[in-house]
């Protein structure tokens, strides 16, 4: 059964775009979990971690509520949820902890291509769909927009041609749903990603080492994400040549070659993406056996 005293839970998108990435990013982090019979829950092994599966939607407010420790959801929905507890009244309902690099969108205006409208500056007086209305409410008062907004659950690119709104704001990532029904993207109002959320209240003693390892943890994963390792020999007289064309690099290891004395072993992890210019660059300096290799897992 479920301890909500020593054991953490985590809130994640139960199935959709997020889950199959928050599911791999925590065995990324080490988390071997059996799934229950009802799928709601599955439980952590060789954690005190236990996931909940549940409509992105839901997410903001369990970890608001504090039923949940920690969530995943994209940014559009936590900021979204953000607003609308502020204008209950309720101010950080939540820690923002960090951005985990997938989930990427953007909240767009969209146009119809045969409509009059083309910016947000013919907005006054006409109606805007869309699922996230306080966003949208928030960007309209910001610009000294008056416009209605038409709250939408879900299709809102079909509210123009149903006679709903004159303009949509919506979800695109690659934008083939706006075009496919003749509508043009326009100003984006969010860059969204899917986003780690805490708890506002105090995580219990108990909870609080295996919560501080597991951020670690996941901020390792995100630190190795574009990593490698690169390995190769080099004239010893190249070195600061070589140390100058490597892409985020910490210190190199230098290491003796058996037999010779002016060249040497080079290892070093490279933060950035390694393009294959970089290793003919590297080349062209004198190094040889240039070798780059994938970082799975680092612990500062
Ligand atoms: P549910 O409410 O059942 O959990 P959903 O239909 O709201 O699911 P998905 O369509 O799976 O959610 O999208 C989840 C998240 O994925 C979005 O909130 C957003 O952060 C992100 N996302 C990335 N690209 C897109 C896109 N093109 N359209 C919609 N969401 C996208
Ligand atoms: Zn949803």
């Amino acid at each position: 059964m479920i301890d909500k005293q020593t054991r953490i839970k985590i809130a994640i998108q139960k199935s959709g775009r997020l889950t199959e990435h928050s599911l791999a990013l925590l065995e990324r982090c080490g988390l071997k979990y059996t799934r229950g019979r009802d799928q709601l829950i599955a439980y952590g092994e060789n954690m005190p971690v236990d996931l909940l599966f549940v409509r992105d939607d839901d997410i903001p407010g369990l970890v608001r509520d504090d039923i949940c420790d920690l969530g995943i959801a994209g940014l559009n929905i936590v900021e979204e949820k953000r607003l609308q507890f502020k204008d209950a009244g309720i101010e950080d309902p939540y820690t923002q902890v960090c951005a985990l690099d997938y989930g990427h969108c953007r909240l767009s205006f969209g146009y119809p291509e045969d409509g009059p409208i083309k910016s947000i500056k013919e907005l006054n007086g006409k109606r805007v769909a869309t699922s996230y209305p306080a966003i949208v409410k928030d960007f309209l008062v910001t610009q000294g927009i008056d416009a209605e907004i038409v709250e939408f659950s879900g299709a809102v690119e079909i509210a123009p041609s149903l006679g709903r709104a004159d303009v949509i704001c919506d979800l695109v990532s690659t934008g083939t749903t706006m075009i496919a029904n003749k509508i043009r993207e326009g100003e984006t109002i969010l860059e969204s990603e899917c986003v780690l959320i805490q708890t506002p209240v105090d995580i219990p003693e108990e909870k609080r080492e295996w919560v501080d390892r597991l951020l670690q943890r996941i901020e390792g994963v995100m630190a190795v994400r574009e990593s490698k390792y690169i390995m190769m020999h080099a004239p010893r007289d190249a070195l600061p040549r070589i140390k100058a064309l490597l892409p985020g690099a910490e210190s190199p290891t230098i290491l003796p070659l058996e037999g010779t004395t002016d060249r040497v072993a080079v290892h070093v992890v490279c933060r950035e993406y390694v393009f294959w210019e970089t290793l003919e660059a590297l080349k062209a300096a004198g190094a040889s056996s240039l070798l780059v290799v994938p970082v799975e897992k680092m612990l500062a």
